[in-house]
């Protein structure tokens, strides 16, 4: 009998690679708080479960693809979480409380470091076994089952998931212990936020000096500006037609998700005492930016913003 596995959260992300668990012989049970995301599931061959608890009794591995946090502890603890408001009252039922001993608990959606720690303390103190595995790659990486897992876990955690992950990944790196996954993920996209406005006002800032985006993009892209903002994900049209720019910005990734991810590295640097400088204004500028109508637009989008409000 094939391994079975509760995958919690069938949204854009989880929906994906939960199909990739079926398409790979493991008998998946499902739970989302939105009907249309289990009519989905239900017909990539996912069963669909009344809830999240009913979803994990039973089963050897529960994965959780969430919004935040907030969604991931209060489904860890609370039974009423499905009929609630997403955020749970701790009322000590929920996936935990309903699982069976030593169930291996992954979580792969982006979270605060912090409630990833949290979140393994409880299930440890409930006596399952957990890690964090936070994913980059989108949903193209999700549906193509290549996405990159970053894994905090103890070594017998990581290797217990191990071909799990990589049913739905192409990279999996162990990055140290509980919460390390989510502390590189946050990392990385402080990294990428941060030089996706340093390239798009490099590009506004070559408009007024007359330069092409193409000369700026041959020199830049083969120079010390390189990086991934400039050279995959250019927020110009033209120089790399597969970025989202040549397609009405269109993501991608979100700015909502960029926005999100540094409100989580800006409390990560809050509360390590980072003498951070550029991290919160990028953290500002992204929050702004999806408040104003950029959240369902890939966040290279910002390049647009940057030239709107240049004004001479
Ligand atoms: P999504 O909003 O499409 O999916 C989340 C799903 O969780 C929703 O369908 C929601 O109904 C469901 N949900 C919320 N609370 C629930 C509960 N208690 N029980 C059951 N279901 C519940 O979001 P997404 O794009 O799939 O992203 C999921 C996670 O992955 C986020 O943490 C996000 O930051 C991260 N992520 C997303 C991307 C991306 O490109 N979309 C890339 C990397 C990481």
């Amino acid at each position: 009998m094939s391994t079975r596995i509760a995958f919690i959260g069938l949204g854009h992300m989880g929906g994906p690679m939960a199909a990739n668990l079926v398409g790979a012989g493991y008998t998946v049970t499902g739970f989302d708080l939105v009907p249309e995301a289990l009519a989905q599931a239900r017909a990539k061959g996912i069963r669909v479960a009344d809830s999240a608890a009913d979803a994990a009794r039973g089963a050897r591995i529960v994965i959780t693809m969430l919004p935040d946090g907030r969604h991931l502890l209060g489904a860890y603890e609370d039974e009423n979480e499905g009929q609630g408001d997403g955020a749970g009252s701790a009322a000590g039922g929920g996936l935990l409380a309903a699982s069976d001993a030593g169930t291996l608990f992954i979580d792969c959606s982006t979270v605060d470091v912090a409630d990833a720690r949290a979140a393994h303390d409880l299930v440890v103190s409930a006596g399952r076994r957990g890690l964090d595995a936070p994913v980059s790659g989108g949903v193209a990486g999700a549906e193509a089952g290549t996405l990159t897992f970053m894994v905090g876990a103890e070594d017998a955690d990581f290797a217990a998931a191990t071909s799990v992950l990589e049913v739905m990944g192409a990279r999996i790196v162990h990055c140290g212990g509980p919460g390390s996954g989510q502390a590189a993920k946050i990392c990385n996209n402080l990294i990428l936020g941060i030089s996706m406005i340093a390239v798009s006002e490099a590009f506004v800032l070559g408009e007024k000096l007359g330069l092409t985006h193409q000369a700026l993009f041959n020199v830049a892209s083969a120079a010390s500006g390189q990086c991934w903002a400039l050279t995959t994900n250019c927020p110009v049209p033209g120089p790399v037609p597969t970025s989202p720019a040549n397609r009405d910005y269109q993501p991608g990734f979100a700015g909502a998700l960029m926005a999100k991810d540094l409100g989580l590295a800006l409390n990560a640097l809050d509360a390590t005492g980072v003498a951070a400088e550029l991290g919160p204004v990028a953290a500002g500028v992204y929050r702004r930016f999806a408040d104003e109508g950029g959240a369902g637009l890939d966040f290279s989008a910002i390049i647009n913003d940057i030239r709107a409000k240049s004004d001479r």
